[in-house]
């Protein structure tokens, strides 16, 4: 059987062209799917019956099942989908005043291995296919959609999630050629239609992807930095030894050029006396001095075992004035979801009984 969901345009056309159908209906049949949310092909009404009925015999529409649905006090929500083999893996809601964002995984598990990550403690697994990372937009849309949520960000006709990070569980540039497919149908007109400013894709730094990125499919960029040198960050993202910072820079920049955005989105966990120093954030301002970028500071949100405790609000603060005052945009991300585990991997860490398997090389994962 196969699943309408890992079909992008390009895809679809080529499905329906063997099939003997005319174009149009390929994009027909994705409008059905990604606008009109159907999870069935018998809905898809304006494809002659017997279109129909022959596609329903062998297609379906089939997105990650609900292991568990969580909504905390602020809003935010979490859903756990079983991905099959004992794997789970999270999608999360964050409402704003003016968009929903959903937080989107794109492997089970992570052979990375960041110190201060959950996923990354968890090993492993495997990448997940087109249909289960473009399955957790389409679930969480239907979801909201179904409980009547109706956000007044939401204009006549269009769907509760504006914008999409590529940030849950899983480095998405490991499984490049899934999450552009998805990230595709993203941004299709006949699909989600979400502009390439609302799409952000968040990668530990995996130097060759980014510019492969760039050329297939720029969209909004963020890069896990953490860390003002080489040596702690070597440590905090061990991916840096095989890409270090001044490399990962250079391709940022190269990457600017073509991206939706002109800026980068530098993303920095606070770790109490380990990253947080003022002189630290000294250093950071002059190491990303020649890359236009917006730092994030994220407040670290302690897991079971780990070695690292968050930095006090002061030392964050104190960090955010120093970047400041070096002329940097710097923010420091809300804490949210924090009664949901909503953090990455914390919920599927805490409910998996998996055999870990450790993978420690990158190119391993086939990643380039
Ligand atoms: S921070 Fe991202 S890349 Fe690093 S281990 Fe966690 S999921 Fe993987």
């Amino acid at each position: 059987m196969i699943n309408l969901l890992d079909f992008d345009q390009s895809a679809m056309s080529a499905l329906f062209a063997e099939r003997g159908e005319r174009p149009f209906r390929a994009k027909q049949a994705l409008r059905w799917v990604h606008r009109g949310l159907v999870d069935r092909v018998g809905a898809m009404t304006d494809l002659a019956k017997a279109t129909r009925d022959a596609l329903a015999l062998d297609a379906e529409i089939r997105a990650p099942a609900v292991v568990r649905d969580s909504t905390a006090s602020d809003g935010t929500r979490k859903w756990l989908l079983d991905v099959g083999g004992a794997n789970a893996i999270e999608a999360v809601y964050i409402p704003e005043d003016d968009r929903g964002t959903l937080c989107i995984s794109s492997q089970a598990g992570c052979a990375l291995d960041c110190a201060f990550c959950s996923t990354g403690k968890q090993g492993f697994n495997r990448n997940l296919s087109v249909a289960e990372i473009i399955g957790q937009l389409w679930h969480a849309n239907r979801a909201l959609i179904a409980d009547g949520v109706s956000p007044p960000w939401v204009e006549q006709g269009r769907h509760p999630i504006t914008n999409v990070v590529m940030m849950g569980m899983g480095e998405p540039l490991a499984n490049f050629d899934n999450v552009v497919a998805a990230m595709r149908i993203m941004l299709d007109d006949n699909a989600y239609g979400l502009s390439r400013r609302r799409v952000t894709l968040s990668t530990s730094g995996l130097v060759p992807a980014i510019d492969r990125l760039r050329d297939a499919c720029p969209v909004a960029l963020a890069v896990s930095l953490h860390a003002p040198n080489d040596e702690l960050r070597d440590r905090l993202v061990p991916i840096n030894r095989k890409y270090p910072i001044a490399e990962l820079l250079a391709a940022c920049v190269r990457y600017i050029e073509r991206a939706p955005r002109d800026f980068v989105t530098f993303e920095y966990v606070m770790l109490d006396r380990i990253n947080d120093a003022p002189g630290q954030a000294r250093d950071l301002a002059k190491v990303v001095r020649d890359v236009p970028c917006k730092i994030n500071l994220i407040p670290f949100n302690p897991f079971p075992n780990t070695e690292f405790r968050t930095s006090s609000r002061n030392r964050i603060v104190a960090f955010q004035r120093e970047l400041q005052n070096a002329g940097l945009v710097a923010t420091i991300r809300k804490t949210r979801g924090e009664s949901i585990d909503a953090a990455c991997g914390q919920l599927a860490g805490r409910v998996q009984d998996r055999t870990k398997r450790r993978v420690h090389k990158i190119h391993s994962l086939g990643a380039h």
